[in-house]
């Protein structure tokens, strides 16, 4: 994230709380700096807490401010309800969640067993429910109102093919936020989605592109601006919709890629030329990469 470019002033968010889930990481912790640079108070959630940890000491040593590391695995409901309870005892009620944890890896859909299943859809669409969940029902309970940003992909509106539980969950993601920015809005509660197009991340690119690159000469190609997206463009967008000045904003999904997936749909359906050796290599590789990531966690 480039201060330089958000196109906000000092201390837009200055009195806002908000919880980024994932913020340990990727677009989550770009998004965590950016509301940080503009003086909110910004806890990051995760399951690798030394990630948190030094995630939130650089973002403050970049701009001050504070941002705490709270460890917690969104697949747990008791894990979701006492970290909020530390944040809440930290200073009080959160303004704004941003639902951006996840989990993805592509694959056939003949090859995915139910555990491959389950570890994405307990993330994505059970866990950013039951996020959701526990902290709309303290801010209904204390009269106060609530921001809520979810990160999608485009692939809400066309499918998802290789990706398929992500499809899925993130579809379900979707219609929750349509669902509550009706039934809570009268609880001062608004829900917009962002559905980002190729930010190149080290998460994502071992899961998604194992052994490659997500910023490929292809792929470049394949977008009609010609590349990939940069950070501080969806941090821009992200700062938008949490921002205090739009709070009529309700209800929408918003597309940042370029219009890639009006160009070329936006999805992985390439993949369709790829043969069982190229599958078994991808497997393998994801497979690696999900093994060091677990050594890492702390919840
Ligand atoms: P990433 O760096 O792998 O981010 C995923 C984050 O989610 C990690 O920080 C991870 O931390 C956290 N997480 C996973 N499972 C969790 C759990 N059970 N509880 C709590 N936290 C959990 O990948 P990214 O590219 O930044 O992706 C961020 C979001 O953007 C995702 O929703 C993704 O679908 C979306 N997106 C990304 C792109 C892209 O091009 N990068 C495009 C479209 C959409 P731990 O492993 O420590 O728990």
């Amino acid at each position: 994230m480039d201060r330089s470019r958000l196109i906000y002033r000092d201390g837009l968010m200055a009195g806002e709380r908000i919880l980024v889930t994932g913020g340990g990481t990727g677009l989550g912790r770009e998004m965590a700096e950016a509301f940080c640079a503009l003086g909110a108070t910004v806890y990051i959630a995760g399951r690798r807490g030394k990630v948190l940890e030094d995630t939130a000491r650089a973002i403050m040593a970049d701009h001050g401010g504070k941002v705490v590391a709270v460890p917690c695995d969104i697949r747990h409901e008791q894990a979701i309800a006492e970290a909020v309870d530390a944040i809440w005892a930290d200073g009080g009620a959160l303004t704004g969640l941003v639902n951006n944890a996840a989990g993805n890896f592509i694959s056939r859909t003949q090859d995915i067993s139910p555990r491959g299943f389950d570890a994405i859809a307990n993330i994505v669409f059970r866990g950013t429910f039951m996020i959701t969940l526990d902290i709309g029902k303290r801010w209904i309970a204390e009269g106060k109102g609530g921001n809520v940003l979810n990160i999608l992909t485009t692939w809400v509106w066309n499918g998802g093919p290789f990706t398929v539980p992500s499809a899925m969950s993130k579809s379900g993601i979707r219609a929750m936020a349509e669902s509550l920015a009706v039934e809570w809005g009268s609880h001062g509660i608004r829900f917009n989605n962002i559905a980002p197009g190729p930010f190149p991340t080290e998460g994502m690119t071992a899961r998604l592109a194992p052994g490659s690159d997500m910023d490929t000469e292809q792929e470049r190609a394949g977008n009609p601006m010609g590349r990939v997206g940069e950070m501080t463009e969806l941090c821009n967008l992200a700062v938008f919709l949490m921002a205090p000045g739009a709070a009529y904003v309700n209800g929408q999904t918003i597309a940042i890629d370029g219009a890639m997936y009006q160009a070329t749909g936006g999805n992985f359906s390439s993949l369709r030329q790829w043969d069982d050796a190229r599958w078994d290599a991808a497997r393998a590789m994801i497979m690696a990469t999900n093994a060091k990531d677990r050594a890492q966690r702390t919840t």
